[in-house]
């Protein structure tokens, strides 16, 4: 017999229990399915566990760095990693059980724990129950993805979810993967005393940036000991007397590396495979991410897909925002779209990389007359004062419009600095009024205007 609701959720991650609790508030009957843990993947083994992980490692980088401030260690430092990780932990279990009970508290919304699958474009099956609802929410977010790599199924290897289980300090860890994921694991490690070597296909670092974030964050891990070894080609494993042998050939460096420890950080693969999917019609792209409209819509009627799996964002953010979109349309009748959205985003390394709307090869790509301005943290007194000169600011305007297209902010509170800009373009604000800005000082953030007052024509 099919349990008839009003809306069925697949996922309890990022979008999924604020859709549920939304439709609840609402009055609606909610079905919340979640196969594995509640909070997802930024809760369990992404988000939360990493930046944890990465303010230990901030602090034995900044306990090695005492000298620089005068203050002596006597003794060097240990890293505790057993402690370490019991704070990344705690952490995600006070999250996780946080949502749980505001979940188990909500009227109307019962939590069913298992795999879901549809059989129907409006039925979905969870071990022998049925459900039925005119409105389901797709939230199955995404996993590492395992390449198709030569001797990678000889080897053990690690990815995003297994190393936080590691209790002790890789002797060589070695990071496939330059991008996000590979990156703040790298920097993390070897500030907690591995030896780390970054192996990456592609020519350079975070490829996805500019050209010139890329080469500086190159700088900054090779400074704290890191090797990178670019242009790796043709990429294989094999198991080594020290460890794992990773083969690379390179066309710079020596053929092979060899390590004690290997972390596949090559991208994310959406969770549709095992969705049922093609028993709804539901469709999707060629890499598996479920294909929606400007409205998250999929081509069934009735059936929407948020967060990661529909390959519009891969942030946390960009799944709330998911959340935000669907149900004003749905509850509150607004014609709100994913396409309205600036892209933002963060990289956790080391200074932070903040980032928001296009980079600079992506503004040079539209043709339109730009303008831009680029400062170095050398030149930010909170930078200079905190002995953190890592980095620039970069911002691109178009020279029309006077609209902000894009900004970096690669340096110490990039992260939290670039919203001045991010708030600018979400509310369409001509760069000029800043201007007028009287910023606080001794802040990054106060070198927003003077940024802006020095914007010139793109060569
Ligand atoms: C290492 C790492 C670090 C990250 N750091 C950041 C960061 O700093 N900032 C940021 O914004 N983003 C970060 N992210 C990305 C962020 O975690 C994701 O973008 C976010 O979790 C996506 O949310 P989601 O709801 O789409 O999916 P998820 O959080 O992945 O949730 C999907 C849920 O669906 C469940 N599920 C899947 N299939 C089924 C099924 N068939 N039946 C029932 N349940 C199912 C899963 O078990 C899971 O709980 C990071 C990711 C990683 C891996």
């Amino acid at each position: 017999v099919t349990e008839a609701c009003d809306v069925i959720v697949i996922g309890a991650g990022q979008a999924g229990p604020s859709i549920a609790s939304r439709f609840a508030k609402a009055g609606r009957k909610v079905v919340l399915i979640e196969r594995s843990l509640v909070g997802g993947t930024c809760v369990n083994t992404g988000c939360m566990p990493t930046k944890t992980l990465a303010a230990s490692a901030r602090a034995a980088h900044m306990a090695r760095r005492g000298g620089d401030f005068g203050i002596r260690l006597k003794g060097g430092i240990e890293i505790d990693m057993r402690r370490v990780s019991e704070r990344a932990h705690t952490v995600t279990i006070n999250a996780r059980s946080g949502l749980e009970r505001w979940i188990g508290s909500a009227e109307n919304i019962e939590l069913v724990r298992g795999h879901a699958k549809f059989i129907r474009p409006h039925e979905v099956a969870v071990g022998d129950r049925i459900f039925g609802a005119p409105r389901i929410f797709i939230n199955v977010g995404g996993r590492a993805r395992y390449p198709n790599m030569p001797g990678l199924s000889e080897i053990e290897c690690l990815t995003n979810t297994s190393i936080l289980t590691l209790k002790k300090v890789p002797r060589h860890l070695i990071v496939v993967g330059g991008s996000y994921i590979g990156l703040e694991f790298a920097q993390m490690y070897r500030r907690f005393g591995s030896d780390v070597t970054i192996v990456e296909q592609g020519p350079a670092l975070i490829s996805r940036e500019d050209e010139d974030v890329s080469l500086a964050i190159k700088d900054m891990v090779e400074g704290e000991g890191i090797a990178c070894r670019l242009n790796a080609r043709c990429i294989s494993f094999a198991p080594h007397s020290d460890g794992i042998q990773v083969n690379l050939d390179c066309g710079e460096g020596s053929p092979g590396v060899v390590g004690s420890d290997v972390l596949l950080a090559v991208g994310r693969v959406p969770n549709t495979d095992d969705l049922g999917l093609e028993s709804a019609g539901v469709l999707t792209d060629g890499r598996g991410f479920v294909l929606v409209d400007d409205k998250l819509e999929t081509n069934v009627d009735g059936v929407w897909a948020v967060g990661d799996c529909n390959g519009k964002g891969a942030f946390t953010h960009t799944a709330y925002n998911d959340f935000e979109i669907v149900t004003a349309n749905i509850l509150e009748g607004e014609q709100r779209k994913v396409s309205d959205r600036i892209p933002g985003y963060a990289l956790y390394i080391d200074p932070p990389l903040g980032r928001a709307g296009m980079t600079e090869k992506e503004a040079r790509k539209t043709g339109w007359p730009l303008l831009i301005s680029k400062r170095p943290m050398t030149k930010v007194g909170r930078a200079v004062e905190r002995d953190e000169t890592l980095g620039f600011m970069k911002v691109i305007a178009d020279a029309e419009t006077k609209q902000i297209l894009g900004a970096a902010i690669l340096g110490v509170g990039g992260d939290e600095a670039i919203h001045g800009i991010l708030d600018m373009m979400s509310a369409h604000i001509p760069f000029p009024v800043l201007e007028w800005a009287v910023p606080i000082h001794p802040t990054v953030s106060e070198l927003i205007p003077t940024l802006i007052r020095n914007l010139k024509p793109m060569q």
